[in-house]
């Protein structure tokens, strides 16, 4: 693999930045200042350097976005922002994709990543991965909803949804309004809104808060990423 390549892979610096580091003498291979971007590397067996700090071979990448209202969950789209969109100028974009999808007005929690595997355990049915959300709600959340979660809802599906858990953060009868928690194992279409609309009510804020052992950190404001730390990559896996 070319060099500047695997520096841009390894989110060292965009292509361009990287050909200015190693014009600045700042990278090196086993020890040797590299002189050129097209120079041929190893990953697995040379050294690589950034300013004296070794650079270890990084075979997929995961990011946690706290995805903002407005912006869909693909990876390119003609008439909206996508959340790559978002990454795109501070991490090379071209082999991640979102871990599924939530609506356009959804916030919150997406996995952003290049590792097929990962996706494809966190998605599969089979592994009922929970997902808990955080909405607001037009109508009175009561303890008959609870269960009506908990016995599963006819949304209009082949069959009902697998129980859900409904904790009701607030309720207020004078604006007829409530704030819930409600943790899934399932990810039908629209499925939360959908639920709520067969019982009455509407969804006014829909926000993901955790998927698996994956919580959104709470720092990262609408639209900001970070890298997942090594603790929370090895509680998804
Ligand atoms: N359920 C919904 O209705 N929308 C989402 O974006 C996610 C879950």
């Amino acid at each position: 693999m070319r060099i500047d390549k695997f520096l841009a892979n390894q989110n060292i610096g965009s292509r361009s930045q990287v050909k200015q580091y190693i014009k600045k003498g700042m990278i090196s291979v086993n020890g040797t200042v590299c002189k050129s971007p097209e120079q041929k590397i190893d990953e697995n067996t040379d050294l690589i350097s950034y300013n004296g700090t070794i650079i270890g071979y990084q075979k997929h990448h995961y990011y946690m976005l706290n995805k903002p209202a407005g912006c869909v969950s693909a990876t390119n789209d003609n008439l909206h922002t996508t959340v790559l969109d978002l990454l795109k100028g501070s991490v090379p974009v071209k082999s991640l994709f979102p871990v599924g999808r939530l609506d356009i007005d959804t916030e919150g929690l997406l996995l952003i990543t290049d590792d097929g595997e990962l996706s494809h355990n966190l998605l599969s049915p089979s592994r009922h991965v929970a997902k808990t959300y955080f909405a607001r709600i037009n109508g009175l959340v009561t303890k008959e909803h609870i269960k009506a979660f908990k016995d599963g809802l006819d949304i209009g599906d082949d069959k009902p949804t697998k129980p859900g858990t409904l904790v009701i953060k607030s309720a207020n009868p004078d604006t007829s309004t409530s704030e819930i928690l409600l943790t899934i194992t399932e990810g039908r279409y629209h499925q939360v809104k959908r639920s709520f609309e067969v019982l009455g009510m509407k969804v006014t804020y829909l926000k993901r808060l955790s998927m698996g052992n994956l919580a959104l950190d709470e720092a990262l404001a609408p639209g900001e990423f970070r890298e997942l730390t090594e603790t929370e990559l090895q509680a998804l896996v």
